[in-house]
């Protein structure tokens, strides 16, 4: 695709870089915002700035959020005591999304992988174990995929919490849930946080 302007030419090559947009969709895109009124192309701009320069870390669970705490961890209305163990933010939007489980969260940011190099270090299990020590957990529901470094992790976290007073389980396996949460149906995700077992670490 050739372009008569550098400044369509950059515009769509900078939505073309996102993904899931191609050029095609890219120049759509750019040509309805040249036709719109300018300050809805200055809101689009400035919701950007404001979402990249403002968005940060949740301090207690790792979710994205706008103000220190995140308004799931600020809710009182939520169950301190159950917390939902997962890899990425990505699966809090989807367990949020089934509306099933009223406790709280805790974003480990990825999952145990010698072969990719992530070691417990890399990821948020530090905070999550000083959480769990401070008393007010009772039980940590572990939904992260079941694929050999989910189960690591699970297996990693629950021999540093054996000496704590708290519950671990795990969300029902045999509900396929195809090895991200994000991807699986919303009544299965529910159903499989609801009918959670205790983990068990074998021969123990
Ligand atoms: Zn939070």
């Amino acid at each position: 695709m050739q372009f008569s302007s550098k400044l369509i030419e950059d515009a769509v090559n900078a939505f073309a870089s996102l993904p899931g947009i191609g050029r095609k969709t890219a120049l759509r895109l750019v040509l309805h915002l040249i036709q719109a009124e300018p300050e809805q192309t200055e809101e689009f701009a400035e919701a950007l700035r404001r979402l990249r320069s403002q968005i940060r870390e949740c301090e207690l669970c790792h979710n994205l959020s706008d103000d220190p705490r995140c308004s799931i961890c600020q809710d009182e209305r939520r169950d301190p005591s159950v917390v939902c163990v997962v890899e990425t933010i990505r699966d809090v939007m989807a367990i949020e999304e089934t509306g099933q489980f009223r406790g709280r969260y805790h974003v480990l940011g990825g999952v145990i992988s010698p072969i990719e190099g992530i070691g417990p270090a890399d990821l948020q299990i530090d905070s999550l174990i000083r959480r769990a020590a401070e008393g007010e957990v009772k039980e940590l529901i572990m939904a992260i995929s079941p694929t050999i470094e989910g189960d690591t992790t699970i297996f990693y976290l629950t021999k540093q919490l054996q000496d704590q007073a708290v519950k671990v389980s795990t969300i029902a396996r045999g509900v396929s849930f195809g090895g991200e949460l994000e991807y699986a149906d919303g009544i299965t995700l529910g159903r499989s946080i609801v009918a959670r077992v205790p983990y068990r670490i074998d021969g123990e």
